[in-house]
């Protein structure tokens, strides 16, 4: 796979919407891998990477979005 800005080799893809990024155009921040709720402290809470790989490009919401026709 080669980067989505430039010609180079990517060095991994990013963790929101999979576009190849090269180490030139890598950005790092944190992701959501998985939200659950946790009933002995009767909250929700998320495991998040402080890390991951991202393009810097894709603009993932902070919040999920419904959708009310796949209920
Ligand atoms: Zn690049
Ligand atoms: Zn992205």
């Amino acid at each position: 796979m080669t980067c989505w800005f430039c010609t180079k080799a990517s060095r991994g893809s990013c963790a929101f919407c999979g576009r190849g990024v090269c180490e030139d155009h890598a950005r790092f921040g944190p992701f959501v891998l998985d939200v659950h709720r946790s009933e002995a402290r009767s909250r929700t809470e998320a495991l998040v990477v402080e890390d991951a790989l991202q393009c810097g490009t894709c603009k993932p919401r902070p919040q999920p979005v419904p959708m009310p026709e796949l209920d």
